[in-house]
């Protein structure tokens, strides 16, 4: 716990990005949970994980931009990623997923210039016949970033949101985002939240987590269930089964480099399966969250330091 909170707090601090940057071994550590630093890069990981039957969210990796010329950047390359993803011609089997900090929503007004930024590349997705997903950052944002989410939703019903399990309102916010044709990513959550807000304890997210599975697998949406977890995986299948859910209305997300033979293992066996693929310069706090969501990354990353 207390390894993972000075990672988390890393994530926001740039020193660990140099020590990274420039070292072969570490490097390969970084490539091993994202697809490169180009678009060409990712979407060569696409069409990899494609021939696998694994679909894909993609990720242009930028987060806390500070500036609107920042925030227009993300929006450009990520209308430049749906038009490679259209050339590959997959249509809903590959979609992106955006974090709203990267559109301006940390700015001054910045809930309006996220809105305004992130819409026309919905729209573009909408006419290359995909979907848009909004990544949850940490809890500040959440009743923005729902906001943003309700109001796409009206002309771009396909539009996703993610929950994040960890937090408390969570469960009331999976109710009410259990209607028809929603798409709802559930995740434990990677952000590291006080205590007046979220569930600290592994056992108290679990737990919330299964709540939340059962109220998203009971409703009328499409739930995404993002989670490397076998255990909340297998309870999922048991979910669908008892709902009588089609293998086309529920999904299974898992990133990119983690447990890739369970996605190709579970994609051949008939249950959809999404590998969320981030790609980009802005690499490092992506990779310092993973680094602190499992003591065995931390482990491997510091092998790799000595070995340089
Ligand atoms: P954990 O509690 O980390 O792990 C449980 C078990 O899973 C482990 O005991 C092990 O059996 C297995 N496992 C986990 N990692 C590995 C591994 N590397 N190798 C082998 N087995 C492993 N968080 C957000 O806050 N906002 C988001 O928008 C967001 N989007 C996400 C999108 C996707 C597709 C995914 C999968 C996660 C996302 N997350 C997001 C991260 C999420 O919140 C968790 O931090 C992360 O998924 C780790 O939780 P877990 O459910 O995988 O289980």
């Amino acid at each position: 716990m207390v390894l993972q909170k000075t990672l988390l707090a890393a994530s926001r601090r740039p020193g660990l990005r140099r020590m990274v940057t420039g070292n072969s071994a570490t490097r390969r550590v970084v490539d091993r949970f994202v697809a490169g630093e180009t678009l060409d890069d990712a979407l060569s990981a696409v069409e990899a994980l494609a021939a696998d039957g694994v679909r894909v969210t993609l990720d242009h990796l930028g987060e806390d931009v500070t500036t609107r010329t920042g925030a227009e950047h993300s929006r450009d390359a990520y209308l430049a990623a749906l038009e490679g993803l259209a050339r590959l011609g997959l249509g809903d089997r590959a979609e992106v997923s955006v974090k709203l900090s990267a559109f301006g929503q940390a700015l001054p007004g910045g809930h309006d210039i996220a809105l305004e930024l992130v819409r026309p590349v919905v729209e573009a997705a909408t006419a290359a016949g995909t979907t848009v997903t909004l990544d949850m950052e940490d809890h500040r944002t959440v009743d923005s970033t729902l906001a943003v989410l309700a109001e796409l939703r009206t002309q771009h019903p396909g539009t996703g949101a993610v929950l994040q399990a960890m937090l408390f309102r969570t469960e009331d916010d999976a109710k009410a985002l259990a209607v028809p044709g929603s798409r709802v990513r559930l995740v434990k959550g990677a952000y590291n939240e006080p205590p007046e807000v979220a569930h600290r304890a592994r056992k108290d997210v679990d737990a919330a987590y299964a709540r939340c599975l059962e109220i998203l697998m009971a409703g009328p949406g499409y739930p995404m269930v993002g989670s490397h977890d076998p255990s909340m995986v297998t309870r999922a299948h048991e979910l669908a089964a008892q709902h009588s859910r089609a293998a086309d209305s529920w999904e299974v997300q898992m990133l990119y480099g983690i447990r890739p033979d369970e996605q190709r293992r579970l994609a051949a066996a008939g249950t959809r399966v999404r590998a969320y693929v981030p790609y980009g310069v802005d690499w490092y706090a992506y990779f310092v969250r993973r680094l602190a969501e499992r003591p065995a990354n931390v482990g491997f990353f510091l092998r790799s330091l000595l070995t340089r």
